[in-house]
């Protein structure tokens, strides 16, 4: 049995049982920790508007079962990230944000490094003008800080240098593949110029803060977000809501003008 004092962000939040929420929070000094919010769906509860996703709290879990569902027994909103609410394409990056946070990270794995990236995401979307640019870099930096750093520098699956052949990139290999890896590969394989390769990798050369000023248009634009969309999908084994509300029939309903409203999966 133990407290747990740390900063964090919330990813989800469900019902549970009568009147309960089941929160699950990226934290600073535990990593992926799921917590029980008793009673927070009642009229007046003392969560107030804490426990809704892409919130910044300080958090106090109790430790007591070992499920390893903690009890909150205090949580104070350090930053709520309101400009996030206010429009589809904010509130459907945010979504791609922290749930690509819960599907890649192991429970109780702390990560420093990302968790001040998923912080400086969401910060960043708050006043971004081009939310899916952000939401790409911000992807590429979680990919490489969870261990799933795409190979670029030679055949990801034999290890040969790719000569004159344009390589081609394969999600389950996890990089670039020569041309006798490629026509060997069971997997569809999507084509990467050089510019997007070295997009990536000048990325990931970056501090996030100063990657986000990064600019990527056109043909490479587009090339990029399938490449990492489809890598991002293979790595968690799931889709992955969409950046475009528009075309995210699946997109989770997020409360937005309620503020103790919060939020789960319709
Ligand atoms: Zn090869």
């Amino acid at each position: 049995m133990a407290h747990i004092t740390t900063e964090a962000i919330v990813l989800k939040s469900i019902r549970w049982g009568e009147s309960d929420r089941i929160v699950t929070f990226f934290s600073y000094k535990v990593g992926k920790v799921r917590g029980i919010a008793r009673e927070a769906r009642k009229m007046k509860n003392r969560f107030g508007g804490a426990l809704e996703p892409f919130t910044s709290v300080n958090l106090t879990l109790f430790d007591k079962r070992s499920d390893n569902l903690a009890s909150i027994t205090a949580i104070n909103i350090v930053d709520n990230f309101s400009g996030l609410r206010e429009d589809l394409g904010r509130i459907s990056a945010a979504s791609r944000m922290v749930s690509l946070v819960e599907a890649i990270t192991a429970d109780r794995d702390p990560s420093h490094k990302l968790f001040f990236i998923l912080r400086e995401g969401l910060q960043a979307l708050v006043e971004s003008e081009d939310q899916s640019l952000t939401t790409l870099i911000f992807q590429i930096h979680v990919l490489t800080y969870t261990g799933f750093r795409p190979q670029f520098d030679h055949c990801a699956s034999c290890g040969k240098d790719f000569g004159a052949w344009l390589p081609r990139f394969s999600p389950s290999a996890g990089g670039l593949l020569c041309q006798g890896c490629n026509q060997a590969s069971w997997d569809y394989c999507l084509e990467m110029s050089p510019g997007s390769v070295a997009f990536v990798q000048q990325t990931r050369r970056m501090k996030f803060s100063v990657a986000l000023r990064l600019k990527a248009e056109g043909h490479m634009r587009r090339e990029l977000e399938d490449i990492i969309d489809t890598y991002a999908r293979a790595v968690v084994g799931k889709r992955l809501p969409a950046i475009d509300f528009l075309a995210a029939e699946s997109l989770p309903v997020y409360g937005m003008a309620n503020k103790n409203s919060v939020v789960e999966k319709a």
